[in-house]
């Protein structure tokens, strides 16, 4: 239902939402309360409006961001070539957006609300009208956080209100009751505050939580489904790439000085290319995450090709059944959406195929160079020849040594 609002009436609740918890709490309530402006009402509410300051522009910044685009014309090293081994392995590559027809850097995924690719998505956010994403995830981090300190802020401001109002009671100074409309304004600062404080703390201390493994929003869920794959033995078992320590994963999004972190700044770096663990194979950011291998092929064992009966099941039963793609799904406000959720081996052909131009890829993982004569097929497409002697241990190799070993040498090095 929230996805049929417009996405600029969300910005302009947010706005407004901030401005009235900041404005009407200081124009009704503190600034009468301290007898105008006076040095009091400066050391209480200055703090405040410089606060308030910060979550406006960092809230702007957060909006007004381009998330990061994929460069026109971008391309994956041509060394990266995959072998039937490594397909086998739930590794496939490189990632290929068919809707937008270009190649996916790594941690980018397409979103189907903006209708493109973005780099590093994190989510789509409607209270920004924007995805989170590379260049823009910094500023949210920090609008997030200064709008918890803000209107907790708030929150220390109107109990310490209260009190002096019950003393004052107590006293028996009775003028310094607040009237009706104070009352009402009160409450109404009191129960917004909080309903922020408690929503976008949560918000705030999740993304803190990936922040500090280095994981989007996305990426966490994936980093479930691939734990899944792991333990039923589907896969082998392999480490996250991109969680490079806490200190350095807060460093990526915030900047390098600590002492700046709440300072907002422009991203630096292209959103291409990130920093990986040291035993990790280079390719692995361009093919993570890793899949079930029953969805890579056309089989009727893959979870797919399941998903896919049911639905028809479920069509033959009623007709009018509307039955949703489980690509997208709503968290506390945000949506989540990628395409990729619902792999397909048609998109990973297709990428293949404008990898290797005019050679064909078979769906085995054999390439096949049209231009060669019989007998000479089984080549990779940089015409080194594969080696089938590693199939029959190939279980038992962790998949960074398994890549290693698969490493072909390039005719061509870019
Ligand atoms: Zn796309
Ligand atoms: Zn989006």
């Amino acid at each position: 239902m929230l996805e049929s609002i417009p996405g600029k009436v969300f910005v302009v609740g947010v706005v407004l939402l901030i401005a009235f918890i900041a404005y009407s709490s200081q124009l009704v309530l503190f600034i009468p309360a301290y007898g105008g402006w006076n040095y009091t009402s400066l050391t209480m509410l200055l703090p405040l409006n410089l606060l308030v300051g910060m979550v406006f522009y960092n809230y702007y910044l957060s909006v007004a961001t381009d998330p990061g685009k994929i460069p026109v014309h971008w391309e994956p090293p041509s060394s990266l070539v995959v072998s039937k081994e490594i397909t086998s392995e739930g590794i496939t590559g490189p990632r290929y957006c068919k809707s937008c027809n270009v190649y996916k850097p790594p941690r980018s995924h397409h979103c189907r609300y903006c209708g493109r690719c973005v780099l590093k998505m994190d989510h789509h956010c409607p209270w920004i009208n924007n995805c989170v994403g590379y260049d823009n995830y910094g500023h949210f981090m920090r609008f997030i956080i200064y709008a918890d300190i803000a209107c907790s802020y708030v929150i220390v401001l109107l109990v310490g209100r209260v009190r002096a109002i019950m003393d004052a009671i107590r006293h028996f100074q009775f003028d310094a009751e607040p009237d009706t409309t104070q009352i009402i304004f009160m409450v109404l600062n009191f129960v917004l505050a909080f309903i922020v404080v408690f929503c976008v703390g949560i918000l705030t201390c999740y993304q803190l939580y990936c922040m500090s493994k280095n994981q989007t929003n996305i990426e966490s869920w994936e980093r479930g489904k691939v734990e899944g794959l792991v333990k039923r033995g589907k896969i082998p078992p392999v480490n996250y790439p991109f969680d490079v320590g806490f200190y350095r994963n807060l460093c990526e999004v915030l900047g390098p000085n600590p002492l700046t972190w709440l300072w907002p700044k422009k991203m630096q770096g292209d959103g291409l290319s990130f920093p990986v663990t040291t035993e990790t194979d280079p390719r692995l950011p361009y093919y993570w995450p890793p899949r079930d291998p029953d969805d890579l092929r056309p089989s009727i064992f893959s979870s797919r090709y399941k998903r896919r009966q049911e639905a028809q099941r479920l069509l033959a039963e009623d007709p009018d059944a509307v039955l949703e793609e489980s690509d997208g799904y709503y968290d506390s406000g945000s949506f989540i959406s990628d395409s990729e959720a619902e792999y397909s081996i048609e998109d990973e052909e297709e990428g293949m195929r404008h990898l290797v131009n005019n050679r064909l890829y078979d769906l085995s993982g054999t390439y096949f160079d049209d231009t060669l004569p019989t007998g000479q097929h089984r080549r990779n497409p940089h015409g080194t020849a594969m080696d089938d002697s590693l199939d029959s241990d190939s279980d038992t190799i962790p998949l960074s040594t398994f890549a290693s070993r698969k490493k072909i040498p390039s005719s061509k090095e870019d």
